[in-house]
């Protein structure tokens, strides 16, 4: 059992199909999601080390 999201209406359903109005739900994607978010929270940390190693030169 997996939860699913409507295309159209973004209804949370356990079903393929929106009861609310007939058109499909796909599973959303949180690992991809999760994956996009380190990568930006990578790219964050590197520009702040690379700003603190500057600050320490002055
Ligand atoms: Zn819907």
């Amino acid at each position: 059992m997996s939860i699913h999201k409507c295309t159209k209406c973004g209804q949370y359903t356990l079903k393929e199909t929106c009861p609310k109005c007939k058109k499909q739900a796909v599973k959303p994607a949180p690992a991809k999601f999760s994956i996009v978010h380190s990568q930006k929270y990578g790219k964050y940390r590197r520009e702040l080390m690379k700003q603190s190693k500057e600050q320490a030169k002055e």
